[in-house]
């Protein structure tokens, strides 16, 4: 059984979150035993431009300070995102990390300047045989995994599996999970208001008497389901099984590696940190999660929003967990522990 660490928070004093993912780590550390590697990067999401939910730059300093007082060398590190925005090449990427106050220790883009450097690693499960990752991440032994517990249009809700998986592949690996997802339009409830339109990256969508969607083109970003105003657009699940895919990335993600996870369940939000504009917060904060198992850290976060916030929208995202267990990726039993 897992053991997963918990200091319930409900407020929102980045200082005070900052010094209790310190604790975690120092928790994890200290008093488990983990090993602390000499040079440890710290994964995180930098937010989008107009995003004003992402876990902000002043949580982290409470780990920047653990890691300098011990004389660790570490660094933000990233991926690029898939989709045309502020965080598709390097040099756009580190510019929103900086204007976002990321600013304290070295940004390492971690899949190069366009998303081409890539690293394979072999996992040889149902879906994949390999997966393609940033290649910088096959320099470092341990990861510090920082994740923001909260919903995405097609992988629901979750915090370290996304983490581990859209966040370390590279844009070949983000495209392969995505692939075979395009999503459809129901014709009836269409009104032609353009809004999808203009939200695709790749200019997949047309609109005739409605609007439709080119699967040669689409890259299954889900952007367009998550600004129709009409819920017209929708994700055929079965065809992409895009929930084991992330899981499967995620295994590969990890593999043979040292990384230590904290979560941060705070500002949950329907969508993910990508959104480039304000989105507000549909549960209260719980504070953060601490654990060296990914599967078990994110079970807990889940069953913790269920328990205390009956929404059944809360549950999307366990398929992701139950193909852990069938690729003995992880525990789904955990021990919640609060601090
Ligand atoms: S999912 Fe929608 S927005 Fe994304 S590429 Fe496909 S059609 Fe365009
Ligand atoms: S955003 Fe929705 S309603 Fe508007 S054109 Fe696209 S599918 Fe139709």
């Amino acid at each position: 059984m897992s053991k997963v660490y918990f200091k319930r928070y409900e407020g929102h004093d980045n200082s005070v979150l900052s010094a209790i993912a310190k604790e975690m780590l120092e928790q994890l550390v200290e008093k488990d035993g983990h090993e602390l590697m000499k040079n440890v990067p710290i994964k995180v999401h930098f937010g989008e431009k107009g995003n004003k939910t992402f876990v902000p730059a002043a949580c982290y300093d409470g780990i920047i300070d653990y890691l300098e007082e011990n004389q660790r060398e570490t660094s933000f590190i990233e991926t690029n995102v898939l989709y045309r925005g502020q965080r598709t090449t390097k040099e756009n990427h580190i510019n929103v990390a900086k204007d976002h106050g990321f600013t304290r220790v070295p940004i390492i883009i971690a899949d190069g300047e366009m998303g081409e450097a890539v690293h394979e690693v072999e996992i040889n499960k149902e879906y994949f045989d390999k997966v393609k990752i940033g290649a910088a991440f096959k320099d470092y032994e341990q990861i510090i995994v920082m994740s923001h517990f909260k919903g995405h249009g097609l992988a629901g809700f979750g915090g370290a599996l996304k983490q581990l998986a859209m966040g370390f592949a590279s844009r070949s690996g983000k495209m392969a999970q995505h692939s075979r997802m395009v999503p459809t339009v129901n014709s009836k409830k269409c009104i032609s208001c353009g809004v999808c339109v203009n939200k695709c990256d790749v200019d997949a969508i047309t609109i005739d008497e409605f609007a439709e969607i080119s699967a040669d083109k689409c890259i299954g970003c889900a952007g367009c389901i998550a600004v129709c105003p009409v819920g017209a657009i929708k994700n055929d699940w079965g065809a992409s099984n895009f929930r084991e895919k992330i899981t499967e990335y995620a295994y590969g993600a990890q593999l043979n590696k040292k990384h230590l996870y904290i979560t941060f369940m705070i500002n949950i939000t329907k969508d993910c940190d990508c959104v480039g504009e304000e989105m507000h917060p549909i549960a209260k904060n719980f504070g953060v999660l601490a654990s060296v198992d990914p599967v078990a850290l994110d079970t807990a976060c889940i069953n913790l929003l269920q328990e205390e916030e009956h929404v059944d929208l809360f549950n999307t995202g366990r398929e992701s967990l139950v193909h852990a267990g069938h690729i003995h990726f992880g525990s789904d039993k955990y021990e919640l522990i609060e601090l």
